[in-house]
C-alpha cells in the first residue's frame, strides 16, 4: 500500500473513524505513521502484585485464576470479574461494560495487565486494565501512548498504526544521503517503525532524534525558501532624513531609547540590503512613536508605508494615532480592514495603487489579494507574535522587497530569533516614558468579586474607565460558541448586575468589524464606564483614561499575555490597578501570579514563563506562527536546531529553490509542512 493511500483504506478503520482521523489532519497513510506517541508504558519489568503502589499507572504479571460471568449492575452497566495474581499476592481484575478483554483471557495462563491498583492492604483490584500477552510483550516490549483526541482513543490509534506498519510500502527516504553517517541518524523508515513500536528506549530514542532533524529541518528549509524569494529582488534605498521636525512636533520628549531606535532603524532604511529588524520594547514603551518617525522617513523619500496590526481595533487605533502625529507633515493615511464596506475598500484601494496614501494601516487585509502598492518601501508589523510565517512572507512579496521593521513587546531569545527568523537586527526600547507608575496588581479569589465590584464602582465615581477580561480563546468554532455563551452570560448577570445603572459595554471577535470599531469608540470617548471583553483587546489598545483592568480566570493565561492585558491601563496619569481574578488552587497557578503582582519588568516576566511554562506563552504554537511541530521543541531541541539550522543554509546554497531531482521528496516534505504557503 502506498504512503499516500487515504486511511480509510486501511483494513479496520471504518469511514467513521477516517472522519476523525481527518479531523486531527490525518487524510492519508503517510500522515497516520506522523502521529506520533506521547510516551510509552514500559511492560518489560512489571512490578509484583504485592508491592503495586496503589493509585499509580503499573504493570503487573499475573496468572488467571478465574473467570466469573458478567453481573447487570443497578443502572444498567455490566461488570465482568476475573481473578488474577502471582507469587506476592491476588488482583481482582474488573471491565464494565465490556467483556472482550475478559473473554480472551484463559485459566491457567499467565498475563500482563497495565492499569490502576486500588483496594486495601489485603484486597487488591484493577479497574479495565490493558491486557498484553507475553508473546505480544516480547515482540514490542514498550508499547506507545499517544495522546487521545477527536473521540480517538490511545488503543484505536495503536491499532490502525500497527496496521499501516504492516500494510505500508517503506517510506521514502528524503534526506541526502550523507545526512544518516554525518549526523548519526537512522534511516527514515526505521526510525517511524522505532519511534511507534521501539525495542528499546534507546531506539526510541535514535527514532525521536532523526524525526526532530526532519521537523526542523525541512522548517529551516521552507523558511529559507519564503527569505530568498524576496532578497533576489532590490529594495528602496533612502536618503538620511532629518528627523528633528517631527521630534519637535510632539506633545512630549522622546525617550533616549525612542531616538536611538529610531536612528537604527532610518540608518538601515539607508542600505542597499533591506532592513529586517524587530524593535522590542516592553508594554507602554512607545512603540507607535518610532514606527512614524520610520514612516516619516519613509514618506520623505517619496515611498508608500504599510503598517499591519493584529486585530481591526488596534489597526483603526494606530490609523488615528498615525494621523494625528504625521496628518500635520502631509502623510495622507488610508484604513484597510476585512470588515469594510465594498464602496471603500474600493476607494482605498485606488488611492494606495495610485500613490494617494503614503501610509496604509490595517489587518491581513493589507496583503491580502489585489492590494496593489505604488511604491511600498516600508512594511511595519505590530505585535509580530501574532503574525505567522506564511503573512510575512506574503509582504515580503507585495513588493520590491521593502524595508520591514516589527515590533513586539514580547522579548524573544536572541538565538532563537535568529534561528526562527533568519538574519535579524534587534533594536530595544529599554526605557519607559517619564512619569509612568507602576500598576498596583493584585490576585484574588473569586468570592472577592463583590467586593472587587464595589472598588470598580469607586474608580467609576470618580471619573474613570475598567475593563473587565472574561477567556474566550478563538480557536475552534464549537469551542467559540460555548465561550461566547460564557461571555455574554457574564457581561448579562454579573458585570451589569453588580454595575447597576453604569454603563457597560460588551466586546468580542463574533462582533462585526463595524459594531467592534463602534463599542471601541464609545470607550474611548468615555460613553461606556466599564468594558466587558475577550482578549481581543490584548494588544495594543490605548486608552488613557482606563485606569483598572480586571481579569477573570486569570490561571488560563501566560504571564506575559497577562502582563500585555495589565499594560491597557496605567497609561494616564492617575493611579491604575490590575486585578487577578482565580479560583484556581494550585500552588504553581498561586505562585505564577503572585509573580506577576511582584514585577511590572516585561523580561523578567517573559523569562519566569519560559522557564516555568515551557516556551508555549511565546513560542506556542498558537502565536509564533509556525507551522505545528509534532515533536521537536524550539527551546529544548537547541542542538538539533542549529544542526539543522547549518544544514538547510548549505543545502539551499547549493540548490536555492530546492528544485534539483534529488531533492524532490525533500522538497515534498517542505511542502507538508508548510501546507499551503507558496514559495514562488
Ligand atoms: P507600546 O510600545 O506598548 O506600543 P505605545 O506606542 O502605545 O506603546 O505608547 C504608549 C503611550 O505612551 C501612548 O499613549 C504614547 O502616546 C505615549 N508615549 C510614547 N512615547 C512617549 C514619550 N516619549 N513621552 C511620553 N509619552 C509617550
Ligand atoms: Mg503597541
Amino acid at each position: 500500500m502506498r504512503a499516500d493511500t487515504p486511511v480509510q483504506y486501511l483494513k479496520g478503520v471504518g469511514p467513521k473513524t477516517a472522519e476523525k482521523f481527518a479531523r486531527l489532519g490525518v487524510a492519508t497513510v503517510e500522515d497516520l505513521l506522523g502521529l506520533y506517541p506521547r510516551r510509552y508504558v514500559d511492560y518489560s519489568d512489571p512490578a509484583p502484585v504485592a508491592a503495586a503502589p496503589f493509585d499509580a499507572d503499573t504493570v503487573v504479571k499475573a496468572a488467571v485464576y478465574s473467570k466469573r460471568g458478567a453481573v447487570r449492575l443497578p443502572g444498567g452497566r455490566t461488570m465482568v470479574q476475573v481473578l488474577a495474581g502471582d507469587d506476592s499476592a491476588a488482583l481482582t481484575l474488573t471491565w464494565f461494560n465490556t467483556h472482550f478483554a475478559a473473554d480472551s483471557l484463559r485459566v491457567g495462563e499467565e498475563y500482563f495487565f497495565e492499569g490502576r491498583v486500588r483496594g486495601t492492604l489485603t484486597r487488591r483490584e484493577m479497574a479495565n486494565p490493558t491486557v498484553r500477552t507475553p508473546a505480544q510483550v516480547e515482540k514490542t516490549p514498550l508499547a506507545a501512548v499517544y495522546p487521545q483526541t477527536e473521540g480517538l482513543g490511545s488503543g484505536q490509534i495503536a491499532r490502525c498504526v500497527a496496521r499501516a506498519l504492516e500494510e505500508a510500502q517503506p517510506l521514502e527516504e528524503f534526506l541526502p544521503p550523507d545526512f544518516l553517517t554525518r549526523f548519526k541518524l537512522p534511516g527514515r523508515w526505521q526510525a517511524v517503525r522505532d519511534i511507534h513500536r521501539p525495542a528499546s528506549m534507546a531506539a526510541a530514542q535514535a527514532a525521536r532524534r532523526r524525526l526532530v532533524f526532519d521537523e526542523l529541518f525541512t522548517l529551516q528549509l521552507g523558511l529559507g525558501l519564503l527569505r530568498s524569494r524576496g532578497a533576489a529582488k532590490a529594495s528602496a534605498v533612502m536618503k538620511p532624513a532629518d528627523l528633528a521636525p517631527f521630534w519637535a512636533s510632539l506633545p512630549f520628549a522622546p525617550t533616549g531609547a525612542q531616538r536611538r531606535a529610531a536612528g537604527e532603524i532610518c540608518g538601515d532604511m539607508t542600505k542597499t540590503a533591506p532592513m529586517n529588524r524587530l524593535l522590542q520594547g516592553d508594554v507602554g514603551s512607545g512603540k507607535t512613536l518610532v514606527a512614524a518617525a520610520a514612516v516619516y522617513t519613509a514618506y520623505k523619500n517619496g515611498w508608500q508605508s504599510a503598517l499591519m496590526a493584529p486585530t481591526e481595533i488596534l489597526a483603526a487605533q494606530h490609523a488615528d494615532t498615525l494621523d494625528r502625529l504625521l496628518g500635520p507633515f502631509g502623510v495622507r493615511v488610508a484604513l484597510l480592514t476585512g470588515g469594510m464596506k465594498a464602496a471603500a475598500r474600493r476607494t482605498a484601494l485606488a488611492a494606495i495603487a495610485a500613490g494617494e496614501a503614503d501610509l496604509v494601516v490595517g489587518t491581513h487585509a493589507v496583503i491580502g489579494e489585489g492590494v496593489q502598492f505604488k511604491a511600498l518601501g516600508l512594511a511595519v508589523v505590530d505585535e509580530q507574535h501574532r503574525f505567522g510565517v506564511r503573512q510575512r512572507g506574503l509582504l515580503a512579496g507585495k513588493a520590491a522587497q521593502p524595508h520591514v521593521l516589527v515590533m513586539s513587546a514580547t522579548p524573544i531569545p536572541r538565538t532563537l530569533a535568529l534561528l526562527v527568523y533568519g538574519d535579524l537586527d534587534i533594536s530595544v526600547l529599554d526605557e519607559l516614558p517619564p512619569g509612568r507608575k507602576a500598576v498596583k496588581t493584585y490576585a484574588v479569589g473569586g468570592e472577592k468579586r463583590r467586593a472587587m465590584y464595589g472598588f470598580l464602582e469607586k474608580q467609576i465615581a470618580a471619573g474613570r474607565q475598567v475593563y473587565i477580561v472574561c477567556p474566550l480563546v478563538e480557536e475552534s468554532d464549537a469551542e467559540n460558541a460555548g465561550e461566547l455563551a460564557a461571555v455574554t452570560t457574564y457581561y448579562t448577570e454579573v458585570a451589569k448586575a453588580l454595575l447597576p445603572g453604569r454603563r457597560v459595554g460588551l466586546m468580542h471577535g463574533r462582533l462585526k468589524a463595524k459594531e467592534k470599531a463602534a463599542v471601541m469608540e464609545d470607550f474611548k470617548a468615555g460613553r461606556l464606564d466599564a468594558l466587558v471583553s475577550t482578549t481581543v483587546i490584548e494588544v495594543g489598545v490605548d486608552v488613557p483614561n482606563a485606569t483598572v483592568m480586571v481579569i477573570e480566570n486569570a490561571e488560563r493565561y501566560g504571564l506575559s499575555a497577562l502582563h500585555q492585558l495589565r499594560g491597557r491601563v496605567g497609561r494616564g496619569a492617575a493611579e491604575s490597578f490590575c486585578i487577578l481574578v482565580s479560583d484556581h488552587g494550585s500552588e504553581a497557578v498561586r505562585d505564577r501570579l503572585r509573580f506577576l503582582c511582584s514585577t511590572q519588568d516585561g523580561f523578567a516576566i517573559a523569562k519566569y514563563d519560559l522557564e516555568h511554562r515551557g516556551p508555549g506563552d511565546f513560542f506556542g504554537d498558537r502565536q509564533h506562527g509556525l507551522p505545528t511541530l509534532q515533536l521537536a521543541s524550539l527551546t529544548t531541541d537547541t542542538r538539533t536546531l542549529a544542526a539543522a539550522h547549518a544544514s538547510a543554509a548549505e543545502l539551499l546554497e547549493a540548490d536555492p529553490a530546492l528544485t534539483a531531482p534529488e531533492h524532490r521528496a525533500l522538497a515534498g516534505q517542505v511542502q507538508r509542512l508548510f501546507g499551503r504557503t507558496t514559495f514562488n
